[in-house]
């Protein structure tokens, strides 16, 4: 039994000096030892900005570091012998590896062509204008540096739906590729979403399609990574992703774990999303991230007994990745939308504590992202230890209150010394009286992280815990440590004396 935790494993301002993929190998059995289970890379494929490129400005799918293109062998991260060699290190730790897989756009042509093309109004995507015209768009990918290794695939105009340049024509619009339609089963914003950047591939023209399987097939075999995070999947065919997951499963005959970003925080259309993928991927809970942004960003004024009102944790808890921030909503990105400092350790203990979820913690949050100046949130590595030793039973509510919100996990007598109590708030703190359980009456309960003093559960099962202004709490049962410190001296012990037989076969030998 494990209590599984994803960590996405890079955050932007990442230093562009080719060392990510060494250094996650090097880390590879401390992040096993820190309680994460799975591990988003990111984007391995060589974007248009060569080795300076996060990675979502994809060029050539099949080139994670191997040719020169885009001025450089290597990408940001290293190069593929190096991203090989970090997925075999972390499955020997134990830990899962999902590769972000950008499959909505390609940037960085090789060559323009001569098409013809209907203008799109960029902010209501259904006015499409009505007469082609001429026009010169970058669509050309002969991918020149790999040749024709791994994938004799030329890409050209007829493998995409739209672009945002035309060299015969300065207007700022998109430029529908004649014959081409957006896809249909796509987000709703702006008309149709099915336009984000660079040149839309046409992920419904069946050789497209055919190559895109043979990808996926590819990149499993190459790569040995466990599954996939999907990028930007409100931007591309629902149909595409379904029958896509389910040819790579039904090839590799392998679970293929997969999780997609849908950026939306209406809960309905994430969903619909769902329904139209058969369920097919897990999605991260973007709603619950708002709820957690505002919480931390409103003066206390947030409603905590709305937090989870309308989140995928509370509508889907088995398809539902929880997350506090990522690379995208960190300070400087896209979709900035950071969950201020002081609630962060409230928003994690959430996340990493409750029954519902799995939860995806930041490389931005465990390390700081420098460039920011930005520290590590000091309280997560307890928060996960207390994850994998606590965080199990049932939930119950620990409290109703507009400013105050709290769990407490019953344990499990599978895992000795688990149960817990939590509490956060976004204004006042205090003291709440709680029912822990008759189960654990007359025990002594350790505050693990809130810096409070240890509370002995009465006789009743009830107890009063308490929370500090604008902060979080965790309380753990005392008899824990003595459990974990056990198990830790008795491994260290087998450890030992298998360590002395190796040497005394060894001498014997
Ligand atoms: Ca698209």
């Amino acid at each position: 039994m494990r209590n599984g935790v994803m960590l996405q494993g890079f955050q932007w301002e990442l230093p562009a000096d080719g060392r990510h993929w060494s250094l996650l190998k090097k880390q590879a059995r401390q992040f096993a030892r820190m309680g994460i289970t799975s591990l988003w890379l990111p984007p391995a494929t060589k974007g248009s900005g060569g080795a300076n490129d996060v990675g979502y400005g994809v060029y050539d799918l099949y080139d994670l570091g191997e040719f020169d293109q885009k001025g450089s062998v290597r990408t940001k991260y290293g190069t593929a012998a190096e991203y090989r060699a970090c997925v075999k290190a972390l499955r020997a730790a134990g830990i899962q590896t999902l590769a972000d897989a950008v499959l909505n756009h390609r940037l960085g042509a090789d060559g323009t062509e001569r098409v013809r093309a209907v203008p799109v109004n960029p902010d209501n995507r259904l006015d499409i204008g009505q007469e082609p015209v001429e026009a010169e768009v970058y669509t050309r990918f002969g991918f020149p540096g790999r040749g024709k290794r791994y994938s004799g695939f030329e890409w050209n105009a007829s493998c995409f739906t739209a672009v945002d340049w035309n060299g015969l024509d300065p207007r700022r619009c998109l430029w529908l590729l004649e014959g081409k339609q957006w896809a249909t089963d796509v987000d709703g914003e702006h008309g149709n979403y099915d336009y984000l950047m660079g040149a839309d591939v046409d992920v419904n023209d069946p050789r497209v399609k055919r190559e895109l399987n043979r990808w996926g097939r590819w990149y499993l075999l190459h790569t040995r990574v466990d599954g996939f995070r999907l990028d930007a999947v409100k931007h591309i065919s629902a149909a595409f992703y379904r029958d896509w997951l389910k040819a790579l499963r039904r090839a590799s005959r392998r679970e293929v774990y997969a999780v997609g970003e849908y950026w939306q925080p209406d809960v309905e259309a994430l969903l619909r999303y769902l329904d139209q993928v058969d369920h097919g991927m897990d999605l991260f809970d973007v709603p619950l991230h708002f709820h957690l942004r505002e919480a931390s960003a409103s003066g206390g004024a947030y409603d905590m007994r709305q937090l989870m009102q309308a989140t995928l944790t509370q509508r889907a808890p088995m398809c539902a990745v929880t997350f506090v921030d990522n690379h995208d909503t960190q300070p400087g990105q896209s979709l900035e939308s950071w969950v201020d400092g002081w609630f962060k350790a409230a928003a994690y203990g959430i996340i990493l504590l409750q029954k519902e979820g799995y939860p995806c913690v930041f490389w931005g949050d465990l390390f700081g992202i420098p460039s920011r100046g930005i520290g590590a949130v000091s309280e997560l590595p307890e928060l996960m230890r207390i994850r994998r030793w606590c965080a199990w039973g049932e939930q119950t509510p620990a409290v109703e209150d507009s400013h105050l919100f709290g769990f407490v996990r019953g344990g499990t007598s599978a895992v000795p010394g688990s149960g817990l109590v939590f509490l956060c708030t976004n204004a006042r703190g205090g003291v709440c009286h709680v029912e822990v359980g008759q189960d654990f009456a007359g025990q002594t309960f350790r505050c693990a992280v809130g810096g409070q003093a240890s509370v002995r559960i009465g006789e009743d099962g009830w107890a009063d815990f308490a929370v500090a202004d604008g902060g979080c709490s965790v309380y753990v049962p005392q008899e824990t440590l003595r459990v974990h410190l056990w198990r830790a001296w008795t491994t260290a012990r087998k450890r030992l004396a298998g360590a002395v037989h190796g040497v005394r076969v060894k001498v014997l030998g």
